[in-house]
């Protein structure tokens, strides 16, 4: 085969397996996270084109404008989905700190997913890897070691980002539901960018008094939506392990910020976190706003969950590793 036809079939390929990765990432799922180098660590550019289209998305507010009732669904988007994400993902699927029925985890499943980071096993795989980890060398997304860019979002834009190490998650991995969600990921966020741009033609046919339509809704209760979230998320990798104080000597940078539990619905109560890894609720004290704590306890009221585990008084009050003194 000549040169140029050689490069073009390889090309191709190329092409065609960063297609295939967009749509199914059964090939990360395989691989484990065994033997990799410092170029596994690099941003896959073709790779994460739809993570960069989703941002220049938003640039589309230039030409949609706003609407309250866009404002508003962007609002909602965002607590529901921070909900998810701290809730499930984080206080669920990583650390188990509740339990469930089969049926409701896989909703929470689809709940996490829909704020397009990716799916639970991969989700859980890597968080549980930071706490083994956390602020040394192997943590993938420290900012002591490896700085703001890499611990905010580049780790989880890199092949060894993409390939979550299975070993960690084995419990998770029994519920074939979970693997088929965590394989096809990008199918929830499809359907709720499809949902939220019909809402936004039904809305400009029923009710043209408020102002919105398919692009505007859009642009707003999915892309600025998403982004905002995420990148609320990706705080509590990155100024969580900087700014705010540190109640117990975690051997981590793990800190407590008021400011960033607000924004992530609770998760900014981190150094509390580190401390006890396997408590539902993370602000330990009443005057620690915990907005998913309340959120779990009235789910807990109406039995869609339970066994909720809280921390210890002796392990909150009288632990070793406590250097500030109880107010
Ligand atoms: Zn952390
Ligand atoms: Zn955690």
């Amino acid at each position: 085969m000549p040169a140029d036809a050689q490069v073009a079939v390889t090309l191709r390929q190329r092409i065609g397996k960063t297609l295939r990765y967009w749509f199914d990432t059964t090939h990360d799922t395989a691989t484990g996270s065994h033997g990799f180098t410092a170029a596994d660590e690099r941003v896959e550019w073709a790779r994460i084109i739809p993570f960069v289209l989703l941002h220049l998305a938003c640039l589309g507010v230039i030409w949609v404008g706003v609407s309250t009732a866009a404002a508003i669904v962007a609002l909602v988007l965002y607590f529901v989905r921070m909900f998810a994400i701290t809730a499930f993902y984080h206080r669920y699927f990583s650390h188990r700190s509740f339990k469930t029925s089969r049926t409701a985890q896989f909703i929470f499943g689809v709940l996490g997913a829909s704020a397009v980071q990716r799916g639970p096993i991969w989700w859980a795989a890597h968080h549980r890897h930071h706490h083994a980890h956390s602020d040394r060398e192997d943590d993938p997304h420290s900012p002591i070691k490896h700085g703001f860019v890499r611990s905010h979002m580049s780790w989880f834009l890199s092949r060894k980002g993409f390939t979550p190490d299975l070993r960690r998650v084995r419990d998770l991995r029994q519920f074939r539901e979970l693997c088929w969600l965590d394989r096809f990921d990008i199918l929830v966020p499809v359907v709720l960018a499809i949902a939220v741009f019909g809402l936004g033609v039904l809305l400009d046919r029923t009710a043209p008094q408020l102002e919105t339509n398919g692009w505007q809704m859009l642009v707003w209760g999915f892309f600025i939506s998403t982004v905002a979230c995420s990148h609320g998320t990706y705080t509590i990798n990155s100024l969580s392990h900087v700014f705010g104080r540190q109640r117990y000597r975690t051997g981590d940078a793990s800190r407590n910020n008021f400011w960033l539990a607000l924004v992530t619905l609770g998760e900014g109560w981190h150094n509390n976190h580190h401390h006890y890894p396997g408590s539902a609720r993370q602000g330990f004290y009443w005057w620690e706003i915990d907005i998913t704590w309340y959120l779990l306890s009235f789910m807990s009221w109406l039995g869609i969950i339970w066994d909720l585990k809280t921390v210890p008084v002796q392990v909150r009050d009288h632990s070793a590793r406590r250097i500030q003194p109880l107010r």
